[in-house]
């Protein structure tokens, strides 16, 4: 071998006995992956936790931010997307079908053209924020826009899946949720226990479960003392896990969760349930506002979406409805630059005032003079 392969193996990109970068090479143990599956892997995962020392004052809390817009395609979807292709390459699909609010498609486009399959996407026609839509047409999906929302394409997909050779990668999918399961191990191994509270927002309810799962293993193998409460927030509109019942036409700006049934409605309330969690939701002005407070105060841009558990957490700071000193974890999901048009839409974005090109105009308009 080169060294320059030597180098590649030694990054977890040749194969599953390889240690090192992905969540296949790093916790294929406690994956359902075959030890002689072809690992299809773009080295996601380990992604950074990251001190908010801002949002810990206002909050008097412990706050650590679990930032997966670090994944190599801007979202947690990475995690079970490594797994579900893998597992569908190994099992001989040629073809992989999603349903998406973008983020999915992404990545299962991503994944499947690094593999070697063709990635089908069925998006809600005019509703995918540009960045999305721009990842999927890249990596060279068949992108099917579908007059319906994203439930309507969750159903269709799974249907093409039963009656043609396509393998479907929604988390409907589990072996998404095993997966995804990975970023509560990381936690762990970097907290050296589980947090008091892991909070994260909810749209088709998978990723909750799926880090409750993670804990939960974890507990039992004796890796961690406690077991954290799951917190849940979704957009005031589209919150069929607060309300109780299904929404039929969701709306919110947080494009990645405006999903009114949500397809793994059991599991996220089972795991709410079993850790003495909750379930909240938040109003798209105050998603917004904690999209701009983690951008500003902490240094962290993500997707309007991956603000709703700050935003929730401060509401209930507000209400005084959060005990001091908690350690808590929140998960932020996406990248802000994948959704550029809501954020700039609250700003002048004329791009600042226009000085004739002199230091001292420049000194006076930033104040510096
Ligand atoms: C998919 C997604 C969610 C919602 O996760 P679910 O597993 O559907 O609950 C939240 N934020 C972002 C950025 C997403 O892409």
């Amino acid at each position: 071998m080169t060294v320059l392969a030597d180098a590649a193996d030694a990054a977890g990109f040749l194969g599953a006995g390889s240690t090192g970068s992905g969540i296949i090479a790093r916790y294929g143990d406690w994956l359902p992956v075959a030890k002689d599956a072809r690992v299809i892997t773009l080295g996601e995962g380990n992604t950074p936790l990251v001190p908010a020392d801002t949002l810990s004052d206002r909050l008097g809390c412990r706050v650590w931010l679990k930032v997966e817009g670090a994944n190599p395609t801007g979202s947690f979807k990475d995690r079970g997307m490594t797994v579900a292709v893998t597992v569908a390459a190994h099992e001989g699909a040629t073809a992989v079908v999603c349903a998406s609010t973008g983020n999915t498609s992404a990545s299962a486009a991503a994944y499947a053209a690094r593999g070697g399959l063709l990635p089908i996407v069925l998006l809600p026609a005019g509703r995918i924020a540009a960045g999305k839509l721009a990842q999927a047409v890249v990596h060279g999906a068949r992108v099917v826009q579908v007059e319906g929302n994203f439930d309507t394409c969750l159903e269709l997909a799974r249907k093409l899946a039963d009656d043609y050779p396509v393998s479907l990668v929604n988390s409907v999918n589990r072996i998404r949720l095993e997966g995804q399961k990975t970023a509560a191990f990381e936690v762990v191994d970097t907290l050296g226990d589980a947090p008091d509270v892991h909070v994260m927002p909810v749209g088709n309810g998978g990723n909750l479960p799926a880090y409750w799962r993670g804990y939960v293993q974890y507990a039992d193998a004796g890796k961690t003392t406690r077991r954290p409460r799951m917190w849940g927030f979704q957009a005031a509109g589209a919150a069929p896990l607060v309300l109780g019942h299904p929404v039929l036409n969701p709306e919110t700006k947080a494009t990645a969760i405006r999903v009114g049934n949500p397809a793994s409605t059991a599991l996220a309330l089972a795991a709410r349930e079993e850790s003495g969690g909750l379930f909240e939701a938040v109003p798209d002005e105050q998603i917004l506002a904690a999209q701009q407070f983690l951008a500003a105060k902490e240094g962290v841009f993500v997707e309007p979406a991956s603000a709703v558990g700050v935003a929730g957490l401060l509401a209930k700071a507000e209400r005084k409805e959060l005990d001091h000193d908690l350690r808590i974890v929140i998960t932020v999901t996406g990248h802000g630059l994948k959704d550029i048009d809501t954020a700039l839409s609250g700003h002048d974005v004329g791009g600042g005032p226009v000085v004739p090109a002199e230091l001292t105009a420049i000194a006076d308009v930033c104040g510096l003079s």
